[in-house]
């Protein structure tokens, strides 16, 4: 079957059968829910841009197991030039899209997975690698969206799965049958989760023998009996019901993330890629991380955006010129091309694995991302040192459309006679909504806890650094050792 485009996709979705809840109520159409549909516009430009012959090379690829042409977001990286790709792919969209797309939890949960069931494999002579790859030519072929689901609840933060207090505050097998196993839990915070096809469920932490049976990934269509989707609020969600076509700032994307509860879900045993292998466990959670923490190339995306969007307002304002402004855009830019030397480089020093899948540098994964959590907080917070009190304090799209104030509003908030009033207000609304807003979901809280949070990087570059290394250098230098 041929790569699906946007319109394809969108019809897809209308085939599933999600049971969704939004603001205490069931939402029965999903696809055009006001609220929901720009996280669907979202992931649909992946589809899109695959289409177009000027992304061809970042969007698409040759898939290593049909030799047919597949869409990135299902590919397997087999060399690094495909991780390179990976992270200009997640530029590309960043920029196209001013948000989080989503794909990226999918594709980098199959990639760990092609990782650790062959590891598995190895050491236990188990099946789970050839079930993977059935797995991984049907969402291929069918060019679908995954939703790679890692997070659990967690509960009290000091104790192991078995240990808490509900014993299914983490996902766990709760029977086993001839035919599969049934499961029982939840993932909070999953991103794109109603406009996923498939949800990929992983282990959130590395486990010992008493948490085997939270040791437990497995592949389900998102539609199946058991599961509930609970939509999660965003800052200024509500101006999308509002209409109009100005407050909401970016006009047409958005993200999206869920609270998935699996109430005693069945899953048939080809659907199962990893079952109470819980020395495994770690392994699958450290290689999604690295991939995951790689994807955050598409901050860099929005970064650019938030960078344009603050040259203009400073144009618009008059204020282009003024030396601190130009020195504020270059430090904007400054440290928008340090996350992209991160995720490149995280990608340029990846390796091969024993499976044949090629993974990025974990050391310089987890810098990358590292900063991640840092950097887009400071390019917010220089776009709205150069946007102005304005940006907070502007009357509503209404207030400009009615005939007792939009006159004042025109008059008070011009600034050169050729910017256009409702051009300044636009970009305003822009920098708010990537600041403040819907947008700042995934550009600033997503930036700081997705794909882990800060500690869990830092744990990272602690254990990959060779420090002995650095240790022989000095030493040598000094004369301590020959
Ligand atoms: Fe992809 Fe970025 Fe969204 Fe994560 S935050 S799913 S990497 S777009
Ligand atoms: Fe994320």
């Amino acid at each position: 079957m041929p790569m699906m485009n946007a319109k394809e996709y969108e019809e897809s979705l209308k085939k599933l059968n999600l049971v969704v809840y939004m603001f205490g109520e069931r939402v029965e159409n999903v696809v055009d829910n006001p609220i929901l549909r720009p996280s669907l516009n979202a992931v649909a430009k992946t589809y899109e841009l695959a289409h177009m012959p000027e992304h061809e090379d970042l969007m698409t690829t040759t898939s290593h197991i049909t030799g047919n042409k597949i869409n990135r977001f299902t590919h397997i990286h087999q060399n690094v030039t495909d991780l390179v790709k990976k992270s200009k792919m997640g530029r590309l969209l960043g920029r196209k899209t001013g948000c989080c797309f989503q794909r990226c939890v999918g594709m980098d949960s199959m990639n760990a997975l092609s990782i650790v069931t062959h590891n598995i494999d190895e050491k236990k002579g188990t099946e789970y690698k050839k079930r993977f790859l059935k797995f991984l030519e049907y969402v291929q072929e069918n060019d679908l969206t995954c939703d790679g689901a890692m997070t659990d609840p967690k509960g009290d933060r000091s104790l192991p799965p078995h240990k808490q207090t509900d014993p299914d505050l983490y996902v766990h097998v709760i029977e086993e049958r001839e035919d599969g196993i049934v499961v029982r839990g939840a993932k909070a915070h999953q991103t794109g989760a109603t406009n996923s096809h498939e949800i990929i469920v992983m282990p959130t932490v590395a486990m010992r023998e008493d948490d085997a049976d939270y040791a437990v990934s497995f592949a389900i269509p998102s539609d199946t009996q058991g599961i509930y989707y609970i939509i999660g609020r965003q800052s200024c969600d509500t101006r999308k019901l509002e209409g109009g076509n100005m407050d909401q700032g970016n006009l047409y994307y958005g993200g999206q993330e869920a609270l998935v509860i699996f109430d005693d879900v069945f899953v048939p045993w080809d659907r199962v890629f990893m079952y109470k292998e819980y020395e495994f466990a770690g392994q699958l959670v450290e290689s999604f991380a690295a991939y995951h923490r790689q994807s955050y190339a598409c901050k860099v995306g929005v970064g650019d955006v938030i960078i344009g969007a603050s040259q203009t307002i400073a144009e618009y304002n008059g204020a282009e010129k003024a030396s601190h402004v130009k020195d504020k855009i270059i430090e904007m830019n400054h440290l928008n091309e340090t996350l992209y030397s991160g995720c490149i480089s995280c990608a340029s020093e990846g390796h091969k694995t024993p499976s044949g899948t090629y993974l990025v540098n974990i050391l310089l994964a987890n810098v990358h991302k590292q900063n991640v959590t840092r950097f887009p907080y400071e390019l917010a917070r220089i776009a709205q040192d150069i946007a102005g009190g304005l940006m907070v304090t502007l009357p509503s799209e209404k207030d400009l459309e009615s005939p007792e104030t939009g006159k004042w509003i025109e008059k008070y908030y011009q600034t050169k006679p050729d910017v256009n009033t409702r051009d300044r207000m636009r970009i305003l609304r822009l920098i708010e909504n990537l600041t403040l807003g819907t947008a700042a979901v995934g550009y600033l809280t997503e930036s700081m806890h997705g794909a882990g949070s800060p500690q869990a990087q830092r744990i990272m570059i602690a254990r990959n650094v060779n420090m002995d290394e650095k240790k022989k250098a000095a030493k040598a230098l000094c004369g301590i050792i020959k």
